[in-house]
């Protein structure tokens, strides 16, 4: 065969799910249409969850040297313009204050890592560019996926190259990253559900270099504006670069907008303008046979809480250690299937998160009134009616901590099954928790380090509070699959106690499969981890 995994689609996800490979020693081949990155915005957060993972691929410091700069906050401001006394300022911390505050925490509440902003512009290149170092990794830009055809051993996909010439390359999987209109899930006739096409708007880009220095209301990175056109503005990583989105009839409309959101006289050009659809959509399935499905070529949300490409990247890493692990010989049959049943319900939350959060959106923009900029009492009455209102609901675009790191995969097939319900499942709030299915919560070791760095690449079984309870057994089981198996050994005693038990067994992704304080049979346990 040609490769091992043939990946459609050189977006965040393919890139992230190619690097996550090859790190893992599998080789792939990544076909991408376009023939290099191009330079057009779209998501411009990675949230805390995303950077933890990035953290684990040895790229987060990369990525936040390319972005926003660390001592810049984060803060959302709405507007009428960016001259007039904001409606409502929502403070939210930089990346430096994050950091610090992660620093000084030990309670589980927190990430790892805080969120990062940094263009998609910027980040496809710094992930290509990763990903091409791997030399398990085949990286082909100018490279057209066509179509498949797949049996019991393999899929064969036809690539149309630059020069026009189509070969066909063969591989035991295929990933379609293929992004909101993939081909491949076409090709496998699975249908997108939800609501399409609530709105369009459009968005230019700006180049406009003293902008940003000059905002004279303070320094955030969403300025939305209070009119009724769904008006906003938003600071891309350079601060010299801006996107501005509004529901206007043309493209030229676009350069008046932008001149009276900013209502001063700058200089700048408009690099770019294209108009996009608001849609909330999740794929009835996630694959079918030897073709998975990864990131929007799976879910479309309503970028609102930016759970767009970060739900793509949480796609990428549940199923590279599940095909690595298949195509090692150690993972069992309900591996791969797993992915499915693990990663279809995030996504069906992630658009219910994100239908929440716009409409929390829409909710503050009813309280528009055309006298809203007025410099009378009832102009100032619109003002404070909507700032009210916008208090409670812009929180949820902005706030949705749970939604990052509270995702957890109960009923998976490869999940210890616990008896009861396990925790609320809280979109707002993330409260930390060991429930088979979870994240491992970050928690700080006695000697400083963190505990997600201290994880290994294939299971762990931690045992926390100085237990003594025998691995021998779960190590001979998992090596009887030829898994990969550690046993991490720390005594300190806040982990045992933000963790809530002794003994925990861990996946390759930092989820937790099993948790006790004394091991159940090592032979069934290693046996429903690995999914035979
Ligand atoms: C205005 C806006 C703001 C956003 N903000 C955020 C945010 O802050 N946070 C967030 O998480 N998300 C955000 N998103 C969503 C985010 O941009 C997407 O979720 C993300 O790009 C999805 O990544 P992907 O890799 O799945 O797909 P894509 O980025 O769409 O990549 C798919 C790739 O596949 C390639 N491809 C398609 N067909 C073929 C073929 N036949 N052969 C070869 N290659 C092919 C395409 O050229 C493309 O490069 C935003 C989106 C928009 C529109």
């Amino acid at each position: 065969m040609d490769t091992q995994v043939l990946i459609v689609g050189a977006g965040p996800v393919g890139l992230t799910l190619a690097i996550d490979l090859g790190k893992r020693g599998i080789r792939c081949i990544l076909l991408e249409q376009k023939e290099a990155p191009q330079f057009l915005p779209k998501m411009e957060r990675c949230n805390a969850r995303t950077m933890e993972i990035y953290r684990r691929l040895g790229i987060a410091q990369k990525i936040r040297d390319a972005g926003f700069p660390r001592d810049v906050p984060m803060d959302v401001f709405i507007v009428t313009s960016l001259v007039e006394p904001p409606l409502l300022h929502l403070p939210y911390p930089s990346v430096a204050q994050a950091q610090a505050e992660i620093a000084s925490h030990n309670d589980g509440t927190l990430p790892l890592e805080p969120y990062q902003l940094i263009s998609q512009y910027t980040l496809e290149p710094l992930l290509k560019s990763v990903a091409e170092s791997l030399p398990a990794v085949d990286v082909r830009y100018g490279c057209e996926f066509l179509d498949f055809a797949q049996d019991e051993i393999c899929v064969r996909a036809r690539v149309r190259a630059k020069d026009g010439a189509v070969t066909e390359l063969t591989a035991p999987y295929l990933v379609g990253c293929d992004g909101g209109s993939s081909g491949v899930r076409r090709q496998l006739g699975i249908k997108l559900n939800g609501e399409a096409n609530l709105l369009q708007l459009r968005q230019a880009l700006y180049r406009c270099d003293d902008l940003f220095e000059r905002i004279p209301i303070g320094k955030g990175r969403h300025y939305h504006v209070a009119d009724d056109r769904a008006t906003f503005l938003i600071v891309q990583d350079s601060t010299k670069h801006f996107t501005l989105h509004s529901v206007v009839d043309s493209d030229e409309d676009m350069k008046t907008m932008f001149e009276k959101t900013v209502a001063m006289p700058v200089q700048y050009e408009m690099l770019s303008c294209a108009p996009w659809r608001q849609n909330l959509l999740v794929a009835d399935n996630y694959g079918q046979g030897r073709v998975f499905l990864a990131g929007d070529a799976v879910h479309l949300v309503i970028p609102t809480g930016g759970l767009g490409m970060n739900s793509g990247v949480g796609d990428a890493i549940d199923l590279s250690w599940k095909l690595a692990a298949t195509l090692k010989g150690w993972g069992g049959p309900k591996l791969l299937a797993s992915y499915e049943a693990e990663r279809r319900p995030i996504g069906v939350r992630n658009v219910e998160a994100s239908r929440q959060a716009s409409r929390g959106r829409r909710a503050w923009r009813s309280m528009w009134r055309p006298e809203i900029r007025d410099h009378t009492p009832a102009g100032a009455e619109a003002r404070a009616n909507l700032a009210r209102v916008a208090d409670v609901e812009q929180r949820k675009s902005n706030e949705m901590i749970g939604a990052e790191l509270g995702y957890c995969y109960r009923g998976s097939p490869i999940v210890w099954p616990e008896p009861g319900e396990g925790p609320e499942d809280n979109l707002m709030k993330y409260v930390p928790s060991t429930w088979p299915g979870a994240r491992l919560p970050h928690a700080w070791c006695d000697d400083g380090s963190a505990m997600q760095d201290r994880i290994g690449d294939g299971y762990t079984l931690l045992r926390l509070g100085r237990s003594q309870a025998d691995a021998g057994p779960l190590a001979q089981a998992f090596a009887a699959y030829g898994a990969p198996f550690g046993v991490l050994d720390v005594p300190d005693e806040r982990p045992r106690e933000i963790y809530g038990c002794d003994l925990l067994l861990l996946r390759p992704d930092l989820h937790v499969v099993w948790r006790g304080n004394s091991l159940p049979d090592a032979v069934t346990l290693a046996a429903l981890a690995t999914g035979h």
